[in-house]
């Protein structure tokens, strides 16, 4: 996998932060990441949201897309709003597209660290594999027979990050309207079609990498020394159980549940409401 790699000095100005979210989690969801590492990434990070929100307007200003996608956690719903987060990254000037859920933690220095040993003028894919091995699926063929594919994808869910030279490549089946019909085609998630566009169409591959993390990986084995350096992180609930990582403090787990205020504040210790925390 060496001929990706190059001695590129890539700085946050480099980067589209998309993140995606929805009319519920806007209060329970992004008001975290507000405050968190959105803070040390504001000028690079869009949000594509469904539903019209002054309060997420008021702090995002000209940085929340209000899409037309529908609300609904269905393929297509989703489908539109990679879709829209794919031509706003088309249509800006940055070397490289990195999306995001709105339970993920970015450490926008550890990426900034990893895409600087890639180069955006190849094709690169970076992310978590969902699974340990491809995913098989049927593409209906325009003579509406299928065909078997198989294609590694990185789960939406740990985030993952594209280069502009490949995303260019992606256009026919994934800018403007392709991408939802190109998610026909196989009929399953927005981060599937993202793998099969790349893999079976453009002919690129997912480069496998072990700095993000979803909330359906159990997040306490990640030893506590080395959260400091993952790309990603995110908490939710996993096999019916609450699935955070492992960090003591300085908040409670009653104050921080997602126990992302307290890793921002070991990243960030001059934060004003870290250094209350600690009562310095
Ligand atoms: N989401 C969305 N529309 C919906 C439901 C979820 O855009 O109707 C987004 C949500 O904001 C998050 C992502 O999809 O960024 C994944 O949602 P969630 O974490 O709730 O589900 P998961 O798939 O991780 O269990
Ligand atoms: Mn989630």
């Amino acid at each position: 996998l060496d001929k990706y790699k190059t001695e590129g000095n890539v700085t946050l100005g480099d980067v589209f932060i998309a993140v995606k979210t929805t009319k519920r989690f806007h209060q329970s969801r992004m008001e975290l990441l507000l405050d968190t590492w959105i803070s040390r990434a504001r000028e690079q990070t869009y949000v594509f949201t469904d539903e019209e929100d002054d309060a997420l307007k008021r702090r995002m200003g000209d940085h929340v897309v209000f899409t037309n996608c529908s609300t609904e956690h269905s393929h297509s719903a989703l489908s539109c709003k990679m879709a829209a987060e794919f031509d706003a990254f088309l249509s800006s000037d940055q070397s490289w597209f990195c999306h995001l859920d709105d339970d993920n933690y970015l450490n926008p220095e550890a990426l900034l660290k990893l895409l600087s040993s890639y180069s955006a003028m190849k094709d690169v894919y970076l992310g978590k594999p969902s699974l340990n091995r491809p995913i098989r699926a049927s593409e209906t063929l325009s003579n509406n027979q299928t065909k078997s594919v198989r294609f590694w994808f990185a789960t939406g869910g740990a985030g993952f990050c594209i280069s502009r030279k490949l995303a260019r490549k992606m256009m026919p089946w994934a800018s403007g309207k392709n991408f939802l019909s190109t998610s026909e085609l196989i009929r399953l998630p927005d981060d599937c079609t993202i793998g099969y566009i790349i893999e079976c169409k453009v002919g690129g591959q997912l480069l496998p990498n072990m700095l993000f993390h979803s909330h359906l990986e159990n997040l306490q084995l990640i030893p506590t020394s080395h959260l400091m350096q993952q790309v990603t992180l995110s908490y939710g609930v996993f096999e019916n159980k609450l699935n955070v990582i492992k960090l003591s403090g300085p908040f409670s787990s009653q104050e921080d549940p997602s126990r992302f205020r307290s890793l921002h504040c070991h990243l960030y210790p001059d934060t004003p409401w870290c250094l209350q925390a600690v009562g310095w």
